[in-house]
């Protein structure tokens, strides 16, 4: 499969040829999955991007090689030395561990990780005088809502180390805030999911515990995958997820470092498209976008999955005037079948 690098980077003009101003911009975590997609739309706009990846998960194929510093964010020198050389003006921090099962197993690798890392990333911010930061959090920390939609201020209590580690450095930031004056948007994505459809950048998580990849595969391979549980309170039993276009994602991220570094204060925003899918509505969509059954057992539950996570995003919409382009699940579904066969 070929690289990013292959591909050509926008003029560095392109930001003010399309009226935005370029921002000098670092992103953590940018050679995974969700951070390589916001890299790539951040380069097309013409933004200076700066990435720092120690590549535990990442890939570098990823992101451009120009653009890449392969650092662990422990290393808070190196990082208020990189932020001082590019003259940032914000960071977007991706970089985590985010696997649930293995929080619960590991649940020390995820808070020194997640927690400890981020901590050093903002102790680096504050000595390097950079004022915004974006952070990936998560469904996660609503932990087993009652109701859905789920909004903004209901109860966080999340239900395992991996959510606990993304509560954590919230309220971490909502120190920072008030004695360094350093705004935040924490932004709680739903079901990240599908893939950049013009360019080389997909899911590639290892190993593969997120349904559509999975799905696909059993397609490609033939080996069946489990649901796990169809004895939910939901209308066919199964598990209901707010699946949300990968390339949305990254533009709630832009949208929110403009929203800081035009004076936002710290916020708070879910990341969904506000339609919940079941697993099995989800196997209906891949076997209509792929054309081929897809081989399947029932299982038993997975520990900690609530049977319906959906989002309310009413305030992303309104405040930032995001709007999903890619809302339906079986585009997404295409779009993550595109990357797929390519494999
Ligand atoms: N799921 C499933 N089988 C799998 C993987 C996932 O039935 O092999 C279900 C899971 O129980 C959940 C939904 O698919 O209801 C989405 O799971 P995923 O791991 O993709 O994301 P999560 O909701 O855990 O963040």
């Amino acid at each position: 499969m070929g690289t990013v690098q292959e591909q050509r980077e926008t003029p560095a003009n392109a930001a003010l040829q399309s009226g935005l101003t370029p921002r000098k911009i670092l992103v953590t975590g940018g050679a995974g999955y969700i951070g390589s997609h916001t890299v790539h739309m951040l380069l097309a706009q013409g933004h200076d991007v700066t990435v720092v990846d120690n590549l535990s998960k990442g890939h570098r194929h990823n992101v451009p090689a120009e653009r890449l510093h392969e650092l662990n964010l422990s290393d808070t020198a190196a990082l208020v030395r990189l932020m001082r050389e590019k003259q940032c003006e914000a960071v977007i921090h991706f970089a985590a561990f985010i696997a649930v099962g293995e929080s619960m197993r590991e649940p020390a690798r995820y808070f020194i990780n997640n927690v400890s890392g981020s901590l050093s990333l903002l102790d680096a911010m504050v000595q390097a005088e950079v004022k915004h930061i974006v952070f990936s959090s998560t469904a996660a920390v609503y932990g087993n809502p009652h109701t859905t939609p789920i909004l903004e201020d209901f109860p966080i209590q999340a239900v395992n180390p991996y959510g606990e580690s993304k509560v954590m450095v919230e309220t971490l930031l909502g120190w920072f805030d008030p004695i360094h004056h350093l705004t935040s948007v924490c932004l709680r994505y739903f079901n990240a999911s599908g893939c950049d459809p013009d360019s080389l950048l997909g899911e590639e998580h290892e190993p593969e515990t997120h349904l559509i990849p999975l799905l696909l595969r059993a397609v490609q391979t033939g080996n069946p995958v489990t649901v796990f549980g169809d004895d939910y309170p939901t209308p066919d039993g199964t598990c209901i997820r707010d699946y949300i276009h990968v390339n949305d994602l990254a533009q709630a991220h832009i949208l929110a470092v403009e929203y800081l570094i035009g004076g936002g204060t710290s916020e708070k925003f879910n990341v969904g498209t506000g339609t919940g899918h079941s697993v099995m509505e989800t196997i209906r969509a891949v076997e209509t976008v792929t054309g081929q059954k897809v081989p399947y057992v029932v299982g038993t539950r997975r520990e900690g999955d609530p049977p319906s996570l959906v989002a309310s995003s009413n305030k992303l919409r309104e405040r930032l005037g995001w709007s999903p382009r890619y809302a339906d699940l079986r585009t997404i579904v295409e779009h993550a079948w595109k990357f797929a066969s390519r494999k």
